[in-house]
């Protein structure tokens, strides 16, 4: 029986792309070494970085305007490097809550600057995303942060915030490359990779040209955004390994007919989901309708008393990973580009029959 990983990161990658990963693994393109073993500073490997950049600006649509920078930092590293790399003098920067993620940005942004949280949906229990006719956002802000896919709470932003001149910057970690999305509506874009990149150990920045200033001075070198994109991500060994994963899975995308053919897939698997959960009295989702995660999706069980049964007979129809985040319990699906629709159908049919057994 084949096995379906509904982690919310590190995820489930394309079979395909590991298939590849696994033939290459000892001898790379016939060069009788692993890409692991090769030099950073190969023409092989600035082949591969070279090639993920241009594979990457292909899948996106990345203007020429915006830079790629391939991070050793995980996505949390941002949340300083964003206040030390584009406060540039200002001394207030405005950011959006919208769940767990969001917040933890804002905690570390409190280090750097005035904070102002321009709208929360704290009082709302994370449930709902604020309209933007809500938001007080301050004009002489260095930056506006939100999070536009709230892992954890199941959130997803279904539009772009408008904030004028001040720069737009996003965490859009467990949603990138899930669906098109209008780079250059954003001043910076940043994603952690362990969901729809590839393995742990990258993150991605795609920033615009004029927001690259040298950061604040006392900034660690490798924080700085500028001095990256002038060594082209190379001011210290980047993880090779993962950049070559990374690029595979963008040429599987497109192989799979781009972003647009990934939204439509997305789109339906998790909408044959949340329909059965919303059919059924005995499992509950919290998130308002149109505020629903399409990748995320947290979802409890009426009596708790059965989580354990549920993920232990889960996990022995190899249905894996299906634990809530320890913030919120009860349970979490993650459906990323790799999540097969046939997943998604295996882990529906054992929710019904979970239900008629115990409901
Ligand atoms: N932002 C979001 C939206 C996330 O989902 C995560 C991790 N799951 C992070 C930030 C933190 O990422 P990292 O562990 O790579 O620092």
């Amino acid at each position: 029986m084949r096995a379906y990983n509904f982690s919310a990161g590190p995820a489930t990658l394309p079979t395909e792309v590991l298939t590849q990963v696994r033939e290459e693994l000892l001898d790379w393109q016939g060069k009788g070494l692993s890409v692991m073993e090769l030099s950073h500073r190969s023409s092989e490997f600035m082949q591969i970085l070279a090639m993920a950049e241009q594979d990457l600006r292909e899948v996106l649509g990345v203007p020429d305007n915006y830079r790629v920078i391939f991070c050793q930092e995980g996505a949390s590293a941002h949340w300083d490097m964003i206040p030390l790399n584009l406060l540039q003098g200002r001394s207030r920067a405005d950011y959006i809550e919208t769940g767990y993620w969001s917040y933890r940005a804002i905690e570390e942004g409190r280090r750097y600057c005035q904070v102002n949280i321009a709208a929360s949906n704290r009082s709302d229990q994370f449930c709902a995303i604020p309209a933007q006719n809500d938001w007080r956002l301050d004009p002489e802000a260095a930056y506006v942060h939100y999070c536009s896919n709230e892992t954890i709470d199941g959130l997803e932003f279904n539009w772009i915030p408008d904030t004028g001149k001040v720069p737009l910057v996003v965490d859009a970690s467990s949603h990138f490359l899930s669906r098109p999305m209008p780079v250059e509506r954003f001043g910076m874009i940043y994603a952690g990779a362990q969901k729809n990149i590839g393995p742990a150990g990258l993150s991605l920045v795609i920033i615009r040209d004029d927001l690259l200033h040298p950061p604040v001075p006392g900034t660690p070198f490798l924080m700085s955004y500028h001095d990256q994109v002038l060594a082209n991500s190379m001011l210290n060994t980047p993880p090779t390994f993962t950049i070559w994963v990374a690029s595979l899975v963008f040429q599987w995308i497109k192989r799979q007919g781009g972003l647009t053919a990934m939204a439509a897939v997305n789109q339906r698997k998790s909408a044959v989901l949340y329909d059965a959960l919303d059919r059924s009295g005995f499992y509950r989702t919290t998130v308002k309708r149109g505020d629903r995660s399409r990748m995320n999706i947290p979802f409890h069980l009426r009596d708790p008393a059965l989580d354990e049964t549920f993920l232990r007979e889960a996990d022995a129809r190899h249905l894996l990973q299906l634990r809530g985040h320890r913030v919120v319990g009860g349970m979490r699906a993650s459906l990323y580009n790799a999540m097969p629709m046939e997943g998604v159908l295996a882990l529906i049919e054992f929710l019904q029959e979970f239900e008629s057994r115990h409901g």
